[in-house]
């Protein structure tokens, strides 16, 4: 894990406010190699417009936020589940 590499409590805030309720425990399946984990232990990557989220199993994007003025856009193409 390098310095530009967060866990998935950095975005715990950010789903808080997408979903209304505490995300960071909740369990993901991942689309590509169907790695199963919870929200915290994923990887986040902040680059400059938005944040990946990736597999940690495969690094495939399960998760990308993007902050546009005070909207959050979420893809979660990635995901096979969030429950
Ligand atoms: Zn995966």
């Amino acid at each position: 894990m390098d310095d530009l590499t967060l866990d998935g409590n950095a975005i715990g805030g950010m789903m808080m406010e997408l979903f209304g309720t505490e995300m960071t425990t909740a369990v993901v399946t991942c689309d590509n190699c169907g790695a199963v984990s919870q929200v915290a232990e994923l990887a986040v990557y902040r680059p400059g417009l938005g944040t990946v989220v990736r597999c940690r199993a495969c690094d495939a994007v399960l998760m990308a936020l993007v902050r546009i003025r005070d909207v959050t856009c979420v893809d979660l193409q990635g995901l096979a589940s969030l429950t």
